[in-house]
């Protein structure tokens, strides 16, 4: 630890951006997080209901998947649950399948054939080691070209499942074809294959135990508008304080962008490190839906799907009410052609989904062309929180050794 303390600045406090900050403050450094909203999480907000949290953003990890996740979860900790996957209902059409092999297999919708060529795609995936750290060369090489090309060329995929099991597995994006890179749908079918867990209260209990730890070092509502290298060293950073009209100017040794999906290049001209994104879009509504009480998670396939509904979480409550957090595909998506009468509480709007990272798009890293200048987030090779905090905890780690 040096003896001169260095003033560091991050923006953004989403789970990105208050991991860096737990990290660099944990090893004495003088950090301050703006965040441009009231409160903090980003997309790991919830909402809270008669004793019922739903995500409005990411709502679950696995453990394998997302290590330094899960690890930084223990650390805090966070208290969370196993979802199985018989948990989750695969929708197709009328029918509601829990997403277990068994299930799927007694489903009646695959041939003895294409459950052979699902079982086999999960054996590749298996094999493969997603840990950011390890890089595994396969994976590499999949990034080249889309998951579609991957499951008909490599995998001797049909329509029938690719339009049941690729698409509502990745088409968070809601594009078709789902054009994203053949590795980073193959991280997104991991999930259905390993140990998933959610937290009990949500998402957002993992950004809120942060920010308590960071008591004081977080300043809300407050924008940062301006950033640029100063003469005598380090960066002059102009923030925008909500409600006030005067800009106010500070001077940092370094700057952490953790601002999500949001072009950098307006606020720090030379960076461009929008990467493409798509939106989501929800509600949080109440229903009576028993058709779906056996289940937590809910897909629906695009096929033959006329109500443009993607899929969310549904929980109950003791009268038979659920409440469910529904993403739609389409802006008109009509819950009700599924749900039955539905309270909407709250419209989620859109927000920044999982980033797809197309076939052929270059893979980023943390350090941009301006020394001590990093961006931290979920564009990692891996579109998730796992990158999150693994960016968070790389320039942390490189902030050290400086
Ligand atoms: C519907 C949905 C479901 C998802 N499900 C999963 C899942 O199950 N598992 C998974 O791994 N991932 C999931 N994700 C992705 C995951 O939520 C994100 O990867 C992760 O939360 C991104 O965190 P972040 O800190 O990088 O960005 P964000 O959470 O977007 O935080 C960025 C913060 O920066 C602030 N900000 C922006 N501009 C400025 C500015 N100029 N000044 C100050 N502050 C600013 C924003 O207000 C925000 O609070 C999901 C995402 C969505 C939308």
């Amino acid at each position: 630890m040096k003896t001169k303390k260095p003033k560091i600045a991050i923006f953004g406090a989403g789970i990105a951006g208050l991991t860096c900050a737990y990290l660099l403050k944990k090893d004495g450094y003088d950090v301050t997080v703006y965040e441009k909203r009231p409160d903090v999480g980003g997309r790991f907000s919830v909402f809270e209901t008669e004793g019922v949290y739903i995500n409005k953003g990411a709502l679950m990890y696995a453990p394998k998947l997302n290590p330094h996740f899960a690890s930084l979860i223990n650390e805090l900790g966070i208290e969370s649950e196993r979802l199985t996957l018989s948990r989750f209902a695969l929708i197709i059409g009328d029918k509601i399948t829990g997403l277990n092999n068994f299930a799927m297999f007694k489903s009646g919708l695959f041939s003895l054939f294409d459950y052979l060529k699902w079982l086999k795609l999960k054996r590749f995936i298996r094999e493969l080691d997603f840990r950011l750290e390890s890089y595994d060369e396969r994976l590499e090489e999949l990034h080249q070209y889309s998951l579609q090309e991957f499951c008909e060329k490599k995998m001797g995929f049909n329509k029938k499942l690719i339009d049941y099991i690729v698409q509502p597995f990745s088409s968070f994006g809601y594009i078709d074809p789902p054009y994203i890179a053949a590795d980073h749908g193959l991280f997104l079918f991991a999930y259905g294959d390993t140990e998933l867990r959610v937290p009990i209260k949500g998402m957002s209990a993992v950004t809120d135990e942060l920010h308590n730890k960071l008591n004081g070092y977080v300043k809300l509502n407050t924008s940062v508008k301006e950033v640029k290298q100063s003469k005598k060293g380090g960066f002059s950073v102009v923030l925008e304080e909500k409600g006030k009209a005067a800009l106010v100017k500070k001077n940092y040794d370094y700057c952490i962008f953790a601002t999500g999906q949001a072009s950098l290049n307006k606020i720090v001209p030379g960076i461009d490190f929008q990467i493409p994104i798509t939106k989501t879009r929800g509600l949080i509504f109440e229903a009576k839906c028993p058709q779906f009480n056996p289940y937590d998670v809910l897909l629906f396939s695009k096929y033959n799907n006329t109500h443009g509904v993607h899929g969310g979480e549904v929980k109950r409550l003791p009268d038979g009410r659920s409440i469910c957090g529904i993403f739609l595909y389409h802006p008109k998506g009509n819950v009700e052609k599924v749900f039955g009468k539905v309270k909407i509480l709250p419209k989620v709007g859109w927000s920044p989904a999982i980033t797809l990272i197309p076939p052929k798009s270059s893979l980023r890293d943390v350090l941009t062309p301006i020394p001590n200048l990093y961006v931290v987030g979920d564009f990692y090779r891996l579109p998730c929180i796992e990158s999150c905090v693994y960016t968070a905890k790389k320039v942390a780690e490189t902030i050290k050794i400086i």
